[in-house]
């Protein structure tokens, strides 16, 4: 579904992704783990348009979308919940999941809302709520809900555990598998490498802008390096 062939990113002299390569099949969690500054931000800002690649190419579903503009990658199925929610505070919840669907311009967009609500019955209890009044976790709810209005085919994850407690960070990752089993492809991002290759089926290991490992979730998590460096 998306492939990443020998992706270079800079910022200015910073070389911050060299030459990656990730591939992620359709239908699949795929988890990209890493310490800070390893450059996980940066691959899904690469994917989403956000930031320009230098060099490289990055294919979705066959075609090449390197450095296309981000709301046509939002049209062409690419939803993104970046890191630190980045909801509208001074909007309510209803109005950012309204936001989140501007890519729509069919009459399902209704019934996707209840889907949402579904998912998230916190969110439905507050819905007229500004959403800058929502705890850590009902933002992150609200974020990943705002992604699924424009019914991404390929849905990424930039760190949605960061700064919860752990029992809503086990809420929020058993939501991410369900979205996967509706038919979601899932690109994650996280640092709480544990609970991410808990649900992943394959995993990507980032230090220093380079791929240094990947595999089958379960073969990474009984990896030495990985135990060492990021399960503690
Ligand atoms: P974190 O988990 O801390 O967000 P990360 O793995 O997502 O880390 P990136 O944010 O992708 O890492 O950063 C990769 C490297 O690029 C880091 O060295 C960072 O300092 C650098 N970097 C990121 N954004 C910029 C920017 N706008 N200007 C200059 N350097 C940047």
């Amino acid at each position: 579904m998306l492939k990443i062939k020998n992706l270079n990113v800079y910022y200015g002299a910073i070389h911050a992704l060299k030459s990656i390569n990730i591939e992620i099949r359709e239908g699949e969690i795929v988890t990209l783990i890493g310490s800070n500054g390893a450059g996980k931000t940066s691959t899904l800002k690469a994917i989403s348009g956000i930031i320009p690649c230098k060099s490289g190419t990055i294919e979705f579903e066959g075609k090449d979308i390197t450095n296309a503009q981000p709301h046509k990658l939002v049209y062409a199925g690419i939803g993104h919940v970046p890191e630190g929610r980045r909801i509208f505070s001074e909007l309510t919840v209803m109005e950012n999941l309204e936001l989140g669907a501007y890519t729509r311009k069919d009459k399902d967009v209704k019934s996707d809302f209840e889907k949402v609500f579904e998912k998230f019955p916190r969110l439905k209890e507050r819905r007229k709520q500004d959403a800058g009044t929502l705890s850590g976790g009902e933002q992150q709810m609200l974020a990943i809900g705002r992604a699924l209005m424009s019914r991404p085919k390929l849905l990424l994850l930039d760190e949605p555990s960061m700064g919860l407690a752990p029992i809503v960070v086990r809420q929020i990752f058993s939501t991410i598998k369900e979205i996967n089993k509706s038919g979601t492809t899932i690109l994650l991002v996280e640092q709480n490498a544990n609970m991410a290759l808990s649900i992943a089926d394959r995993a990507y290991v980032i230090e220093t802008g380079q791929i240094v490992n990947s595999g089958a979730a379960e073969d990474i998590k009984q990896n030495e390096d990985v135990k060492k460096a990021y399960l503690g």
